[in-house]
């Protein structure tokens, strides 16, 4: 994870945490590539107001078309 200082383009917050989001079959897969684990999200968020301020693909490896 990156240090680099963050703004909440909401709040002005400056306070954010990361959440994952998938576990499983709620995990992110290409649509045309049904036998990949896919990855989970990883969401970064104001900890003030809930403001999503970055959404990543966490194992983009996973992913990737080959
Ligand atoms: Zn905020």
């Amino acid at each position: 994870m990156s240090d680099q200082t963050l703004t909440c383009k909401s709040c002005g917050g400056s306070s954010f945490a990361v959440g994952q989001l998938g576990h499983g079959y709620a995990n992110i897969r290409p649509v045309n590539k049904k036998l990949t684990t896919g990855s989970p999200i990883l969401l970064t968020y104001c900890q003030d107001c809930g403001e999503v301020a970055s959404i990543k693909v966490k194992e983009l490896c996973n992913l990737k078309q080959y």
